[in-house]
């Protein structure tokens, strides 16, 4: 990346962006929603096209000058709409959470209630924590998992059924089972409730044909296009043609104003790189890997939430297995340079501040050519750590395997 006048006009800024660039080379990213974007997905973003202003969609813009506008965003709606096969797809929401509140806008009334998956259970905030508008908004029922991870759809129904919801969400942030995605869509229908499937997480995974792919299932789809499908920070809704003018009209002019522009170029230009094959070999290798980390956990005493993963990442409970509370084992895991979050897990004992959990995901160290071979080796450098998490001296000599690891597979070589 070209830094030349920014290291002449602002060295202050330049430093903290050598910084940032060296910490993600030799750091091990296991944040679930993290990954590394591609240096063309980098170029994409850093384009003049931030300068315009883009009201409207292609073909119908409020201003003038979007003959170049228009070719971009086009193509970033064919190719998700290839992706994903989906029949209507608008790449303007700034984010996850905005995409989300798009969504509900353009079908629900305030007061409307939504049914969701609880938040200890995997649920994401915008799926109805208190803290948020979209609770303030409208009323969410949460739905949870059972003690053996999956989701009893029976019990599901009949809560559909007395709280008559107008609208079923599907969709979470800390949840590693597959979801029955007909399930939902027959529950929706009975009830005549609107289907909605937030794939955040796992859209990588779905592009990659590495888990199957809801779209048909539901009337609407939001997702994040920075997580598992590795583009740019960004939102997106697909949804059924029916929906489509009313999603449209709730994105802008209901919610948002002028699209990001060079934000929608990098999408499009993720959105190809997905439909590659090579990322389905990514997309599968995420799974593989994922699976390797909780085969080595397991080995090693650790309880694994929901008994076992099918997507890419993994939620331990690291104080029930280790009476170490989930603030310290991410402490610790800190000191050898390894980035997982603590997470709540299912009706967690403890408060959100300190949760008895981890969360740690596999999309970015796969995107830098990790295998089962790594994944092996970490998943034992993670248990050392938790379990040795006391000891300053044995957490810095481990930091050091870590960093070796990290320089073996390069990541941003030519950026600066
Ligand atoms: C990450 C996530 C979001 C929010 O996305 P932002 O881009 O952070 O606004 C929404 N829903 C789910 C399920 C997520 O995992």
């Amino acid at each position: 990346m070209n830094l030349k006048n920014l290291k002449k006009t602002d060295p202050e800024i330049y430093q903290a962006i050598v910084q940032e660039i060296k910490r993600q080379q030799e750091g091990m990213e296991l944040i679930a929603s993290e990954n590394y974007v591609s240096e063309a997905v980098l170029e994409a973003l850093g384009t003049v096209f931030t300068n315009k202003y883009s009201e409207g969609y292609p073909g119908k813009r409020y201003y003038g000058g979007q003959e170049n506008t228009d070719i971009i965003e086009s193509l970033a709606i064919k190719r998700s709409k290839k992706l994903f096969r989906a029949e209507h797809v608008n790449v303007q929401p700034h984010s996850g959470a905005p995409a989300n509140m798009i969504a509900y806008s353009a079908v629900l009334q305030p007061g409307d209630k939504i049914l969701g998956m609880d938040l200890s259970h995997g649920g994401h905030l915008t799926h109805g924590h208190p803290v948020t508008l979209s609770a303030k908004i409208y009323k969410f029922i949460g739905y949870k998992t059972e003690a053996d991870g999956s989701i009893d759809y029976q019990k599901l129904e009949k809560l559909a059924i007395k709280e008559k919801p107008k609208m079923i969400l599907a969709g979470f942030s800390a949840y590693t089972r597959q979801l029955d995605y007909k399930k939902f869509s027959e529950i929706a229908k009975k009830v005549g409730a609107i289907s909605m499937i937030d794939i955040a997480h796992i859209a990588g995974l779905i592009a990659g044909k590495a888990i199957p792919n809801p779209i048909s299932y539901f009337d609407i789809v939001t997702t994040t296009t920075h997580k598992t499908l590795r583009g740019p920070r960004g939102g997106m809704i697909m949804c059924k043609n029916e929906f489509a003018k009313a999603i449209d009209k709730a994105n802008f002019p209901g919610f948002q104003g002028g699209p990001h522009m060079n934000n929608i170029c990098a999408k499009a230009v993720a959105f190809g790189e997905a439909l590659h094959p090579s990322f389905k070999t990514y997309a599968k290798q995420i799974i593989r890997n994922a699976k390797v980390l909780e085969t080595e956990l397991k080995k090693r005493g650790f309880k694994i939430m929901f008994e076992k993963t099918e997507n890419h990442m993994v939620l331990v409970d690291v104080f029930g297995s280790k009476g170490v509370p989930g603030k310290i084992a991410e402490e610790a895991l800190d000191k050898i340079g390894i980035t997982v979050n603590k997470n709540m897990i299912p009706d967690d004992p403890h408060s959100p501040f300190d949760p008895s959990g981890i969360r740690i995901g596999i999309p970015a160290i796969t995107t830098r050519g990790m295998k089962e071979k790594e994944i092996k080796i970490i998943a034992h450098w993670i248990a050392d750590a938790i379990e040795n998490h006391a000891d300053e001296k044995f957490l810095r000599n481990l930091h050091e395997q870590v960093k070796k690891l990290c320089r073996k597979f390069v990541i941003y070589k030519h950026l600066i």
